[in-house]
């Protein structure tokens, strides 16, 4: 249990006297319990990005999600405060989406966070059950232990479940599986009216949808009951190197078509020296390729990986000779590794490692992510290429395809309607994963790649292109109506239905909150 000086066991009701001024009613303290509330903590008010630093007035730390359920009954029934609530999963939020300026912080790495694993039979898959405040390698540390793993991933694993299935949760193997939140077979959530409700596709299938990519919006992942696979042993990892987009683009989406034998494709743009080496740390593969970046070249770089089981009769090498053949990458630039499925899918932890020793990770990140629409991939990326400054660009831009097919449209998530409309499979997803480290970039820097990146976005957003922002930040309602579109009342119906009173995820910033 976790005490802070000022409040130790505070009870509920007292906190939420001491935080709600004028007070207007006085409740019997027994009626609700003690839970264990901090002031605050050093993390509740930071983030990723380190962009947004906004203070809540205290922590909870919850033991069991009836004491979540119990905070969310009491402020959505009392007519009297504008007390908000946020989850905080791992913080790795850009615009401080997990915090909650004078509100709650439900830090959900208090939760329990115990993983059951459940072997499928003939007809019934595999699955495990974890808490929404657990992380995703912990989750891979423990199905491991039974020969399973989860089918869809993120690149970083240090998210938290919950954290992930409120946005989408895509990787390299979204093209074929889905992201995360179509990987998930049953909820528990708490809503922002304070109940607890079980949710599934079968069973209160409108939460269920609502929730996943729901921003955090209509309530709290306590449990998730995640898909399981047989997880291989070994991985063949290949990079292959481009100096054009539109080739480089033809050959992902040959990838993607080709989801009996491929497992994962991603691809990111080489701008510089440095994105090459900092992306490389944990390719395992002395690569010698050797760009002029002198004319204002970029390079392009895909990403695959095929799975190697001992038990099934595959053969790795030979796949990915086949695909070599068809591939119309730079000539010999085509490098090939193995390594352990599990190093494969922590392979930022490297980065991570490497960057903190350099002072790198802890700095303010100003990430852009579109999903751009086939159809206006090329005119984005120049779009892009016009709005940074590529030979002193710090960090990375992720460019690969996902295929629409795989998303459910009852889930929250908005996906370009320039694809849907246009019946096109393909959309990109485009991550600008720009660091601002402050020893070269100052406030005035910063201030102005936040601006170029605001740019990007707004005229990605025109019908043009038709991009749609992932891990969406938008300055006004106006703005999350646009977002929306066509989804908008859905998703206005659906805060209406779950949190009525707008408790939750105030730091998305979509709807203010009303007593
Ligand atoms: P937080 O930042 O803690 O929360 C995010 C939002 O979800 C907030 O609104 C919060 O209130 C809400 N929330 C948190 N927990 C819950 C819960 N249990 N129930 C309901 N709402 C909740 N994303 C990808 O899709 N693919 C990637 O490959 C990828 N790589 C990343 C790599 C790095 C280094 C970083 C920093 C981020 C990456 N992300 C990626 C983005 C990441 O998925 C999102 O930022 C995600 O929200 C982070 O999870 P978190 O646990 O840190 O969430």
């Amino acid at each position: 249990m976790e005490f802070d000086m000022f409040c130790t066991r505070i009870n509920v009701v007292l906190l939420l006297l001491a935080l709600s001024s004028p007070c207007k009613f006085i409740q019997s303290p027994m009626d609700f319990g003690p839970l264990n509330f901090l002031q605050t903590t050093n993390t509740s008010s930071l983030d990723f990005g380190r962009i947004v630093f906004n203070s809540p007035s205290a922590v909870l730390r919850a033991q069991s999600p009836e004491e979540i359920s119990m905070l969310l009954r009491f402020l959505s029934s009392s007519s009297f405060s504008k007390i908000t609530v946020a989850a905080r999963g791992a913080g790795h939020s850009i615009h401080g989406q997990a915090q909650a300026l004078d509100g709650i912080v439900i830090e959900m790495d208090s939760l329990p966070s115990a993983i059951s694993i459940h072997r499928g039979a003939e007809s019934s898959p595999s699955y495990a059950d974890v808490s929404g405040g657990a992380l995703w390698i912990q989750l891979l540390e423990e199905s491991l232990k039974f020969g399973l793993a989860p089918r869809s991933w993120t690149d970083y694993l240090y998210l938290t479940i919950g954290g992930t299935l409120s946005n989408a949760g895509i990787s390299g193997q979204t093209f074929k599986y889905g992201p995360q939140i179509s990987n998930v077979l049953q909820l528990d959530v708490v809503t922002g009216k304070g109940e607890q409700v079980t949710c599934s596709p079968t069973e209160s299938s409108e939460l269920f949808y609502a929730v996943l990519g729901g921003l955090g919006q209509f309530g709290i992942i306590t449990r998730a009951r995640v898909l399981l696979q047989d997880a291989p042993e070994k991985v063949k990892w290949v990079r292959a190197f481009y100096d054009d987009l539109e080739t480089f683009t033809q050959d992902q989406e040959l990838l993607v078509a080709m989801p009996d034998v491929v497992d994962y494709v991603e691809g990111f743009m080489v701008l510089n020296e440095e994105s090459l080496h900092s992306s490389s740390i944990a390719f395992p593969s002395h690569v010698e390729f050797k760009p002029d970046f002198q004319h204002g070249n970029v390079y392009y770089c895909i990403e695959l990986a095929i799975h190697e089981y001992q038990d099934k009769n595959t053969d790795a090498e030979q796949v990915v000779n086949e695909i070599s053949k068809e591939l119309s990458y730079i000539p010999f630039h085509f490098y090939t590794v193995e390594v352990s499925y599990f190093d494969f899918l922590n392979r930022v932890r490297m980065e991570e490692i490497n960057l903190r020793s350099r002072g790198l990770w802890e700095v303010p990140h100003p990430w852009l992510n579109m999903f751009v629409p086939k159809s206006g991939i090329k005119e984005f990326i120049e779009l892009l290429l016009g709005n940074i400054s590529p030979s002193d660009f710090e960090g990375l831009v992720l460019v690969y395809p996902l295929l629409t097919d795989k998303w459910d449209a009852n889930t929250s998530v908005v996906l370009p309607e320039a694809s849907e409309a246009a019946g096109q499979e393909v959309v990109y997803i485009v991550g600008v994963l720009q660091s601002a480290d402050p020893a070269t970039c100052s406030a005035e820097c910063l201030r102005s790649l936040l601006y170029r990146h605001h740019h990007v976005a707004q005229a990605a957003a025109d019908p043009q292109i038709g991009a749609k922002q992932y891990l969406p930040h938008h300055p006004s309602q106006g703005h999350w109506r646009d977002h929306f579109g066509r989804r908008w009342d859905r998703f206005m119906d659906r805060k209406a239905r779950f949190d009525p009173l707008s408790i939750l995820s105030p730091g998305q910033g979509i709807f203010p909150r009303t007593y």
